[in-house]
C-alpha cells in the first residue's frame, strides 16, 4: 500500500509498505479523506514545536472499516463497511486527569499524525475505541469532525449562552469552527479578521466581520475567543472583553502572554484555555447530521494522496485556502 512520509521539513516521499496487521483491540480501516491542518503545514515548514521527523502526518480522517477485533468490545453502531471519523487522541486512561474524565488534557496525551504516525496512507490499524460512526455523513464531512472539535470544545468551555455576545478573533479553520458552534448556541457572533477573503467567507455564513475593533465601534463582547495563536493579538484580546466576561485562548503561542492587571481586575475577567476535544465526537457528528453545522463550503482544495509530494508545498501560499482535503481512492 501507499504511504506518504514527511522525511524532514520541506520533503515528502511516497513509499510502498505492506498493509498493516490489526493488533489486539484494533480495527483495520481504509483511509478515504485526510484533512490538512495548520499543524501539518507547520510540520512541513519545520515550525511545529516538539515534532520529530520522519513522520506520517494526517489526523483529520474519514475512514471505512475493513475489519474489527474479535477479542473485545466494539463501540455501538460500528460494523465492517461503516463510515467513521477517527478521534486521533491517544490518552492513557489511567492518570488522575483521565480518571476525572478530562482525557483531553492527559499529560501523556499523544496525537496521531503529530506524536505518532497518522493517516497519510491507504490503510491504518487503530484502536477501535477511536472510531466514531455515522450512517449518513460523507467521508468529506467525517474528515472535518476533528477540526470542528477544536471549536466545539472552546465554545463548551466558554459556557456561551444565547443571551450573550461573542467575538471571534481570527477566521482561519479553527476560528471558523468556533464561529459555527457559537452561532449554533444562538449568541450574537462578530468576527475580527484582517484578511478580506476570509471576511467575505465569514459574511457568507451570515456573521458580521470587521478588519479591526474600530469596525465594531469598539463595543466589547461577553466572550472573546482568540483563535490566532498570535502573541500581539492574544494580548490585545484582553481589551475586547466586557466587564464580567470570559476570554478563551483557542490558539496557542509558544511563549509568555502578559496583560495589565488593574484592567483585568477591574472587569473581573476569566481566562480559559481550550485544547482538542476528546469526548465530543459523537455530539459533533450528531450536529452535522442534523444540519446545524455545515462544513461543505470550507473545502477549497483537493489533492490525491499520490500527489502530496508535488502539490502540498503549493498549499501554504494559496490565499483562498480554508481546508484542503487529500483523497485516497
Ligand atoms: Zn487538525
Ligand atoms: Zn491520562
Amino acid at each position: 500500500m501507499q504511504q506518504v512520509i514527511l522525511e524532514r521539513p520541506g520533503k515528502f516521499r511516497i513509499q510502498e509498505k505492506p498493509e498493516p496487521a490489526a493488533g489486539a483491540g484494533e480495527a483495520l480501516v481504509k483511509i478515504h479523506r485526510i484533512g490538512v491542518c495548520g499543524t501539518d503545514l507547520h510540520a512541513f515548514a519545520g515550525r511545529q514545536p516538539f515534532f520529530d521527523y520522519p513522520r506520517v502526518l494526517g489526523h483529520e480522517l474519514g475512514v471505512e472499516v475493513l475489519s474489527l477485533p474479535t477479542d473485545g468490545a466494539v463501540p455501538e453502531g460500528i460494523s465492517v463497511g461503516s463510515r467513521c471519523a477517527i478521534e486521533p487522541y491517544l490518552y492513557c486512561g489511567e492518570c488522575p486527569t483521565c480518571r476525572a474524565g478530562r482525557t483531553n488534557c492527559c499529560h501523556r496525551l499523544r496525537t496521531l499524525g503529530v506524536h505518532t504516525d497518522g493517516g497519510m496512507q491507504a490503510t491504518f490499524a487503530i484502536p477501535v475505541r477511536l472510531l466514531h460512526p455515522s450512517a449518513s455523513l460523507s467521508f468529506d464531512q467525517l474528515a472535518l469532525v476533528e477540526t470542528l472539535g477544536i471549536g466545539a470544545q472552546a465554545v463548551r468551555r466558554s459556557q456561551l449562552s444565547g443571551a450573550e455576545s461573542a467575538l471571534v478573533v481570527g477566521a482561519g479553520p479553527i476560528g471558523l469552527a468556533v464561529i459555527q458552534f457559537a452561532q449554533a448556541s444562538g449568541a450574537r457572533v462578530r468576527v475580527l479578521e484582517p484578511n478580506p477573503l476570509r471576511r467575505d467567507f465569514v459574511a457568507r455564513l451570515g456573521v458580521e466581520a470587521a478588519a479591526d475593533w474600530s469596525g465594531f465601534d469598539r463595543q466589547p463582547a461577553d466572550i472573546v475567543f482568540d483563535a490566532t495563536g498570535n502573541l500581539a493579538s492574544m494580548e490585545n484580546s484582553f481589551d475586547l472583553v466586557a466587564p464580567g466576561g470570559r476570554l478563551v485562548f483557542v490558539g496557542l503561542v509558544i511563549g509568555r502572554v502578559s496583560f495589565d492587571d488593574p484592567s483585568f481586575h477591574r472587569r473581573e475577567l476569566t481566562i480559559l484555555a481550550s485544547r482538542n476535544s476528546a469526548g465530543l465526537f459523537p455530539w459533533i457528528i450528531q450536529r452535522i447530521e442534523q444540519g446545524v453545522i455545515d462544513t461543505q463550503p470550507w473545502i477549497t482544495h483537493r489533492l490525491a494522496l499520490s500527489s502530496v509530494p508535488d502539490r502540498f508545498p503549493e498549499l501554504p501560499g494559496q490565499p483562498q485556502l480554508v481546508k484542503a482535503l487529500i483523497e485516497v481512492d
